[in-house]
């Protein structure tokens, strides 16, 4: 879970000022000296810690908090405005091209994530309807060409490459006309990374900058780098003056630091994260969202977004009318499994309910639901066509041979095929009451 040490930290801190009825200064001070403890040791920039406890203890200890009913959360509030103003207010989107392509420059240090984050953005760009060109800048590991070609054509998106003998600068400019002779509304120019910050890579950032005016230059960061992030990011904006930033790696164990300083020291916004390897797992940063996180007031938006981006709303459709009539079968069941699948990990999912907070997810079994939705595809997997078509077949020889077909006990066949006639009863029901109300209706 994002920040998972920070949360905890300040949802123990701040659950002690829910219930008060009554916060004195003292209470206050108290809890900011534990917030405070808490920013630093997620490595958050030292000066913004600072900052931003003095701002909360001084919104906090105004008369309009402490004379309110419900001092407690009041402040609990502040902090959570607070830390949404540290990372920006709200989301900045990337700059379109009035005229001609939109160019997008992607630099970063080496193992940043940057070749992964190249794909992600670009297949994120096609779905909202965009044309995107990958085009290879990085002329100086041709591993780094096959591998970006490889994630282009995993994410179905047009590649540019003109091998490792020419300069990135004359590659971009070739990339450009190829992409308006191509219909190509969005160039994502992938350049070369290091291990360190050079000036020879700086120098040659800047030469293609000039040259290709790009809409956005975007760093690509590892949150779980912290302060060494933060401090990359000032390097890299003197430098080449970036227009924002992509944070990777947000599902590890990174401590919150770089997210929660970057724009409060650089001054430019993160624009987009990433939670994993998969071409998919790239979100929109929101701030107040991230804030309501960190705090365990949940994030229902992005879970109503992920949900939608993930399933399929002809299928949707489609299931709700089989559902209706009652003609559900396994094969659907199994749909919906993959589909579940699609949208993350459980614990995540379940990280962005309001009320959920990290503490009752500890006792949370992840393997367990990932092993019992494994199970379940086993033993659908394990029928026949018919089987799946019409359970009301499957006695118990078919059971037991389902069983040892997909390596599991009988009782769990038993338990799969029950909750599945369950559903079906459950959706009967409904169906009648909804029949029952039509009828009703009519004879008004
Ligand atoms: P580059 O050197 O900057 O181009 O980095 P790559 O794109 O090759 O990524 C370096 C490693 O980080 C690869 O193993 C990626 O799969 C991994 N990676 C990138 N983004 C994420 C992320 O959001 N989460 C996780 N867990 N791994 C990531």
């Amino acid at each position: 879970m994002v920040f998972e040490n920070l949360s905890d930290k300040l949802q123990n801190t701040l659950g002690k000022l829910k219930g008060k009825g009554k916060v004195s200064e003292k209470d206050v001070d108290e809890a900011m000296r534990e917030v405070k403890l808490a920013l630093l040791e997620a490595d958050v920039n030292f000066k913004v810690v600072k900052n931003f406890v003095k701002t909360v203890k001084e919104r906090s200890i105004g008369s309009e908090v402490m004379e309110s009913l419900t001092p407690g959360q009041q402040v609990i509030k502040i902090v959570n405005e607070e830390l949404t103003n540290l990372m920006g207010t709200s989301e900045v989107k990337l700059n379109f091209a009035k005229q001609g392509p939109t160019v997008i420059l992607m630099c970063g240090l080496q193992g940043a994530g940057k070749t992964t984050t190249v794909g992600k953005l670009a297949k994120k760009l096609k779905k909202e309807g965009k044309r995107p060109l990958i085009v290879a800048c990085d002329v100086y590991r041709p591993a780094a060409i096959k591998q970006l070609e490889v994630v282009s054509q995993q994410v179905e998106v047009p590649f540019f490459q003109m091998g490792d003998k020419i300069s990135p600068v004359d590659i971009s400019k070739a990339a450009l006309e190829h992409a308006k002779k191509n219909g190509n509304n969005v160039v994502i120019i992938d350049t070369a990374g290091r291990l360190h910050i050079d000036e020879g890579l700086m120098e040659e950032l800047k030469e293609i900058k000039a040259s290709t005016n790009p809409d956005d230059t975007l760093l690509v960061l590892d949150a779980m780098t912290g302060q060494d992030a933060v401090n990359v990011a000032q390097h890299f904006d003197q430098d080449l003056s970036i227009t924002g930033v992509i944070l990777t790696k947000l599902d590890g164990d990174a401590r919150g630091g770089a997210a929660l300083s970057i724009r409060a020291v650089t001054d430019k916004p993160i624009k987009f994260i990433t939670m994993g390897e998969k071409m998919d797992q790239l979100e929109v940063f929101h701030p107040d969202r991230m804030a309501s996180r960190i705090l365990g007031m949940g994030d229902v938006l992005s879970l109503i977004e992920r949900a939608q981006s993930s399933v399929d709303e002809k299928k949707a459709r489609e299931l709700e009318e089989k559902l209706r009539s009652q003609s559900f079968t396994f094969d659907d069941f199994l749909d919906q499994l993959e589909q579940m699948k699609k949208m993350g990990p459980i614990s995540e999912l379940m990280g962005m309910i309001p009320g959920v907070n990290k503490q009752a997810l500890k006792g949370f079994d992840e393997s367990g639901s990932e092993k019992a939705m494994k199970q379940m595809e086993a033993i659908i997997r394990s029928m026949t066509v018919k089987e799946r078509a019409n359970p009301d077949i499957i006695d118990n020889s078919r059971r037991k041979r389902i069983a040892q077909g997909s390596g599991t006990q009988l009782v769990e066949v038993n338990r799969l095929i029950k909750q599945f006639k369950d559903l079906r009863k459950m959706m009967k029901q409904f169906g009648n009451f909804g029949k029952g109300k039509k009828r009703r209706k009519m004879k008004l």
